[in-house]
């Protein structure tokens, strides 16, 4: 039987972005991936659609068994030629126990490579803006254990030495065992005024800091209700400037944004808030459905080398139409010389990915100001135009073309489907006012959402309401909900844009 291969892997810190590109792409290629409960799962999004992915979270205290159960796993996954990655946080060979999974390989002569990745411990103070070294107050960093330090009768940590240490002290895994680990240090020599900071969740929207000396840090942590995973790092690095903490100064970090779109633009719109420092909420209302195997669609699709312009008005329209190209073994070349537009510059992006540079952009993204400026831009008269959308798009677009003597064909490539979604967990939430923000990113998501939620207690004044456009505002606007932004961009960067002024102001 043919041996597999292992790459153990580093997942990094947390978001998903901080993984190495090495990291990125030995996932994309694994037959099978094992990951741990602090790798992140939105990694799985580079996952081969039929990769079998395994999650093995470990139980805190009593975890030989399982350490024995993923040894033996990786062991049968990586037999018969197959290539497996063993995702693990932070760096793998920082406090992960790999040696015992890697001694399991080398016995079995099972080849493997390890991918690292950024460490807590790292990834922390960038995110917390404290310095580890300084060429003033710390020459020294250690990477200390702190499940060891509770009782443990053969611990390893010298406290003597650890109390007299000038440099930075990190503490992985040490939040539950905070207060022994201060005593622990004080009754050893260490000042009891020495800067301490906690940092939990560290590069997510829910990252904490909590600082404090050394004598109160335990104390101000469940004050805060510090939960693990959390970093602890002790000594004068602590005692960093608040105002390099650039992460959680963002404008839009803590703040809780419902996002409103079908899963997979969900997704995408969740990274985006992700990037700008927020905590996306995600509310899914709806489902993107391809109606690209109607008659109507395939029809238009043999004959699409007659037309004059091509017009797609929906990132979701252009993925599924180059998807369903792909599927039919085609590529961009069946528009020929055909000129293209695109609403908006997401729709021109997506355009871009296939190949293709659209000729035409407005410079208000919305379908009334694509046909005006389409319009003042070309002469249309007798010239065969197809529009490539949602079925539901309104058909505003249509007529202004008509009316410049265009032969219009408006095709749907998909249609926006309700899906409803539990949500009386959003209810509270936003009762609590624990919601910043509801998005509505089209009319679709508007009508399913307020389909399940009232628009009075949206109208309550605990959350406010932000559209991409004026079409989507228009159908707030009949159901009366009120709206406290309208995107002048209307595109997702646009309306994450505008909701980041509000705070800037
Ligand atoms: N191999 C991992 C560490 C595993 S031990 C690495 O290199 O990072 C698990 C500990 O890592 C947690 O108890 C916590 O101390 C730390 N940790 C992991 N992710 C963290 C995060 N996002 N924020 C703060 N601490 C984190």
């Amino acid at each position: 039987m043919d041996d597999g291969f292992v790459y153990l892997v580093g997942a990094g810190p947390g978001r998903a972005d901080l993984i190495t590109v090495r990291g990125a792409e030995v996932l994309k290629k694994a037959d099978c991936i094992i990951y741990d409960k602090l790798a992140n799962p939105a990694l799985l999004r580079f996952a081969r659609a039929d990769a079998e992915i395994i999650h093995v979270p470990k139980r805190t205290g009593g975890t030989s068994v399982t350490q024995e159960e993923i040894n033996k796993l990786l062991l049968e996954k990586a037999s018969g030629g197959r290539t497996v990655v063993r995702l693990k946080g932070g760096d793998p060979c920082i406090f992960g126990r790999v040696a015992e999974e890697l001694a399991v390989l080398f016995e079995e002569g099972i080849d493997f490579e390890i991918v690292p990745g950024i460490t807590a411990g790292i990834a922390v103070a960038a995110y917390a803006g404290i310095m580890l070294t300084d060429r003033e107050y710390s020459s020294q960093v250690v990477f200390v254990t702190g499940r060891e330090a509770e009782g443990k009768r053969d611990s390893n940590i010298d406290w003597h030495l650890l109390a007299k240490f000038g440099g930075t002290i990190v503490f992985y895994m040490g939040i539950g065992n905070l207060s022994f680990i201060a005593k622990r240090l004080i009754e050893n020599g260490r000042g009891a005024d020495t800067p301490a900071a906690v940092i939990a969740n560290a590069t997510f929207p829910t990252q904490k800091v909590v600082k404090a000396a050394l004598s109160d840090i335990s104390e101000k942590c469940k004050q805060h209700k510090v939960e693990p995973p959390a970093i602890i790092i002790i000594g004068a690095a602590a005692d960093s400037n608040t105002q390099l903490n650039w992460f959680m100064k963002k404008p839009l970090f803590g703040k809780n944004i419902v996002i409103t779109r079908d899963a997979i633009g969900n997704a995408d719109f969740a990274a985006k808030i992700v990037r700008c420092g927020g905590n996306p909420v995600e509310f899914t209302t709806i489902r993107i459905k391809p109606l690209t195997e109607t008659n109507d669609f395939l029809r238009t699709l043999a004959k699409i080398t007659e037309y004059d312009w091509i017009i797609f008005t929906s990132g979701n329209g252009v993925t599924i139409f180059f998807e369903t190209l792909r599927g039919l073994g085609k590529d961009a070349r069946v528009f020929g010389s055909a000129k293209i537009a695109a609403i908006g510059n997401g729709t021109a992006a997506k355009l871009n990915r296939f190949g293709i540079k659209a000729d035409f952009v407005p410079s208000v993204f919305t379908g009334k100001e694509l046909g005006k400026q389409l319009i003042a831009y070309t002469n249309l008269r007798s010239k065969k135009v197809l529009l490539l959308r949602s079925k539901i798009a309104s058909k505003e677009l249509v007529e202004l073309l008509d009316r410049a003597g265009a032969e219009v064909q408006d095709v749907a490539v998909y249609t926006a489907v309700e899906e409803k979604s539990e949500c009386t967990w959003l209810i509270e939430e936003i009762r609590k006012g624990r919601i910043d923000w509801l998005t509505f990113a089209s009319p679709s998501s508007v009508n399913a959402f307020f389909e399940q939620i009232r628009s009075d207690l949206v109208n309550s004044g605990k959350v406010k309401v932000a559209s991409i456009g004026p079409v989507t505002s228009e159908r707030l606007k009949t159901l009366s909900v009120r709206i406290d932004l309208t995107a002048e961009d209307h595109t997702l960067d646009g309306l994450i844009d505008a909701i980041e002024q509000t705070y800037r102001r």
